[in-house]
């Protein structure tokens, strides 16, 4: 039997076209009219489709048309909409007021990430890295930059998760209906698809191209599920982060070079390239590939170019996160891409292992997104550190606080998680601009003109909604397991909107430690319990696949959920997605996070918590140990780090007990007369309004434009002119260097001080032999840090020193510098020598350093 499918396209009246539009652009996504219009279209299908209006409009009968266009009501609505849409895409944004000062014509990004969290009718992520990315491409796009995304659409995504009657998680894997949803096909000026090709041992394999909208930024997604295809092949972008090393290689082949390959098909050519985690960083070999192809660049001109466009951001906090491939499976591989190219398997080996000349060590993609950019990311502050630590073999030599890996903390998309009553409470007392111009971080300083009552009010609204959700979330998993009437009967009885609710979702990885708030039952049912002052506990997700330790926490937590003292008060929702990420951030009032510090990058969930009214309760790791003000939340231990695992979870959870006991549920229930807890509420504003400011997808986007992008920019727009002879310049410049730079030696160096003390004029001296080298060609630092730790640097200043004589005779240069001290105490100093170009974006780039 061979069952045909044919797709019936739709034809709206006039009237109703605009609709189609708007289902089109993922603006709606966080639009609160333009959901609200959608579900009033049919609210029974909007629920059921999973907020897709895509299913709504499609279901649409010819009838349905007719009536819907003679709806005055519905009319006006969308007219209200349909304005609201186009002064978002009309209004002047961010961008254009630096394109004013500069000449940013040829700007633009592509953004490369294997997974995108934009609403839960898409089911193209995982968990947190694709929440940030899609949390990304939704802040570029309020701010104006021009922004191409590139992914994968996934036929099977990831998984649902439900659990049998024992609490052992299920997988289900659903089967995305293209045609469903808010996607289209690209095609050419034709009106025919558009495909690439990527060479694969003794085949080709097809990629098709979709194109997602969402204001401004184009998502390009990459599917190979077509009849071209082999089953094999058709079944590369099926699962996300499924299947073995084999699949997994495969994948990212698609991701990156059939990626870059889609841009260019497509005729778009971007000037930066962010490569967001080390899955697609296939694209920087295609890169360099097509570079020596089409340009016939060599391969160090080539690599340069690359990096001096490019910014890599790892959010990985161990070495074993990384995906590595063995050099057998790169060979295999990699050999047909690079056929009939200058480029060898051996050559793009180099670029992902840290000892390029050990044949044995696999190729690790983190490692070549860091190799091949110029700008490379940590997501926190305590993640750029560890993970300087985790790369710091790259740079043989150097202290790990000079190993060049910054950080750009995380942020979140406040108008995707903040809920309805409180965007409404945000829109009267602090005015539209916290939406409109989100970078006007100032209205945040209203928040304090928020009345007490509405803000607890609209709070509670967020809890009777979380707890109806619950309910309906539970009956319909007794209903799917089989269980009685009775049972389903009383999941109404769970929770209870009065009480003080805590809530713990995110991945069960084994370092997010979810069994540790449930290692002592006798202290949590004295919490729980308590008649006059209860507690309560919300409770979701996912442990991957192949992790059976997830699994059997998630099914001790169930089997403690279900044991009589417990049944009401601790809830399990299954199949954590956004969705019920966004029910249960919104209606919870405590976040509890407990991963192992420093295994947490960064985290989002306890951001999007507390731009919801609720507060942090966690242990002092990513985010929060930027996060944290004394005054707006909790924490856990004080960023100890202990070599006993066992006693740290001991340790760490008898906290937990006592901080709820003695601070946090006497503080929820401390009421006054008007039944309001004042300093509950205090906290509350304290911790949306720190957030609010400083963990935002704006802030953060800005920031990657600002370090990164428009340096970047300026450094392809450099590089490109002239047929690249700056570049080709700037390489024999460093050819020469290199050559030279052995001999270079700090011979003397010191601080010049008559008299050491505060206030006092001091001066920087070092006397250089340069080998030959122009003294304006090297750049001599002070490396100075004022009352430092015991270990080397950690915050180290660098101090320039000028060129103020050269003697042609001895080869020898002094450099000086004065300057006034402006602290007392132990200064720590390091002199070192780097060379000094235009072209240099970093000191460390080339590796060639003298020390003093
Ligand atoms: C925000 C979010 C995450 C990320 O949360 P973490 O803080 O990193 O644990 C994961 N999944 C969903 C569905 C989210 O909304």
């Amino acid at each position: 039997m061979n069952i045909q499918e044919y797709y019936i396209g739709l034809n709206f009246p006039e009237g109703l076209r605009r609709l189609e539009s708007l289902a089109y652009n993922l603006w709606w996504t966080y639009n609160n009219s333009a959901k609200d219009m959608f579900k009033m279209i049919n609210p029974d299908l909007w629920r059921d489709s999973q907020h897709n209006p895509i299913e709504v409009i499609q279901s649409l009968s010819e009838h349905d048309l007719e009536e819907l266009e003679r709806d005055q009501v519905f009319l006006s609505r969308l007219d209200a909409v349909w304005h609201e849409y186009i002064d978002y895409i009309q209004n002047p944004k961010w961008f254009e007021s630096k394109n004013n000062n500069k000449n940013l014509s040829n700007f633009q990004v592509a953004y490369f990430s294997a997974e995108y969290g934009i609403h839960e009718s898409i089911q193209s992520y995982a968990g947190g890295l694709g929440i940030l990315s899609g949390d990304h491409c939704k802040s570029a796009s309020d701010l104006g930059i021009p922004f191409i995304a590139v992914g994968m659409l996934y036929r099977n995504g990831y998984f649902h998760q439900y659990l049998n009657s024992d609490g052992w998680q299920q997988e289900s894997y659903p089967y995305n209906e293209f045609m469903k949803m808010p996607i289209s096909r690209v095609r050419d000026e034709n009106g025919d698809e558009v495909y690439v090709k990527v060479e694969a041992p003794g085949r080709e394999i097809f990629v098709k191209l979709w194109q997602v909208d969402m204001g401004f930024v184009r998502f390009i997604l990459l599917d190979t599920d077509i009849d071209m295809n082999s089953k094999e092949d058709r079944a590369i972008t099926g699962k996300l982060y499924d299947g073995d090393m084999g699949m997994r290689i495969k994948q990212e082949i698609i991701l990156g070079i059939g990626g870059l390959r889609a841009l260019s098909k497509i005729g778009v050519l971007p000037t930066v390239f962010h490569i967001n985690e080390g899955h697609p960083a296939f694209a920087l070999i295609e890169r360099v590939r097509t570079l020596m192809v089409e340009n016939n660049f060599l391969l160090d001109e080539a690599v340069e170019f690359v990096k001096k466009t490019t910014v890599f951001t790892t959010h990985t906090p161990v070495p074993a996160g990384f995906d590595v491939f063995s050099p057998e499976e790169m060979d295999n591989n990699l050999k047909p891409v690079l056929k009939d190219s200058p480029l060898g398997v051996n050559d793009i080996m180099h670029f992902g292992r840290f000892y390029p000349d050990n044949p044995k060590e696999p190729f690790s993609m983190a490692v070549c997104g860091i190799k091949l950019s110029a700008f490379r990311n940590g997501v926190s502050k305590l993640h750029g550190t560890v993970s300087r630590n985790i790369f710091a073999d790259l740079w043989p030599g150097l202290d790990n606080s000079f190993v060049p890996i910054d950080y750009v903390t995380n942020g979140v998309h406040l108008p995707t998680w903040i809920a309805d009553e409180l965007k409404a409470l945000y829109n009267r007392y602090l005015g539209e601009n916290w939406y409109i111009k989100p970078y006007h971080f100032e209205v945040w300083d209203n928040v304090d003109d928020i009345p007490d009552l509405e803000l607890f009010e609209a709070k509670q609204t967020q809890k009777v909604r979380l707890v109806s959700f619950v309910r309906a979330k539970i009956r319909s998993s007794i209903k799917a397991r089989g269980g009685s009437h009775n049972e389903i009967l009383k999941a109404n009885e769970i929770l209870n909107s009065n009480v003080l609710t805590l809530g713990f979702a995110r991945r069960f990885a084994t370092y997010k430690r979810a069994y540790m708030l449930f290692s002592d039952i006798k202290r949590l049912k004295d919490i729980l319990n308590n008649t006059e002052m209860p507690v309560q506990i919300v409770i979701a997700g996912k442990a991957h696949p192949k992790d059976t330790e997830g699994k059997e926490i998630i099914k001790k937590i169930y089997h403690i959920a279900r044991r009589a003292e417990f049944r009401d008060k601790i809830a399990f929702v299954e199949d954590y997605d956004i969705a019920a990420a966004k029910y249960i951030i919104r209606g919870v009032d405590v976040w509890i996070n407990t991963p192992r510090r420093p295994m947490e990058a960064s985290g989002t969930s306890g951001m999007k918590v507390a731009a919801n009214g609720g507060l942090n309760f966690s242990i002092m790791d990513g985010w929060w140990v930027e996060g944290y003000n004394g005054y707006n939340g909790w924490t856990i231990g004080s960023g100890e780090e202990y070599s006993d695992n066992q006693y740290q979870d001991y340790v760490e959870a008898q906290e937990i007990y006592d901080k709820l006991e003695h601070d946090i549920v006497p503080a929820f229930y401390e009421r006054d007369k008007a039944g309001l807890p004042r300093q509950w509420i205090s906290m509350m504003k304290a911790s949306l309004k720190e957030v609010c400011v400083n963990f935002n997808t704006t802030r953060m986007v800005k920031e990657y434009y600002e370090n990164y992008y428009v340096k970047l920019y300026e450094m392809h727009d450099r590089y490109s002119a002239n047929n690249f002879k700056e570049l080709k310049e700037f390489i024999a410049w460093r050819n020469d260097l290199r050559n030279r730079w052995n001999e270079i030696r700090i011979n003397e160096c010191y601080l010049n001080v008559d008299k050491p003390f505060l206030g006092e004029k001091a001066e920087l001296v070092a006397n250089v032999y340069t080998n030959g080298i122009k003294p304006e060609n090297i750049a001599v630092y002070a490396i100075m840090e004022f009352n430092p730790g015991t270990t080397s640097f950690t915050n180290p200043v660098f101090k320039e020193l000028e060129v103020v004589e050269t003697d042609e005779n001895s080869g020898i240069s002094i450099f000086k510098k004065s300057f006034n001290l402006k602290c007392s105490g132990k200064l720590k100093l390091v002199f070192a020598a780097f060379p000094n170009h235009d072209f240099v974006v970093n000191k460390f780039e080339n590796n060639l350093i003298a020390w003093g």
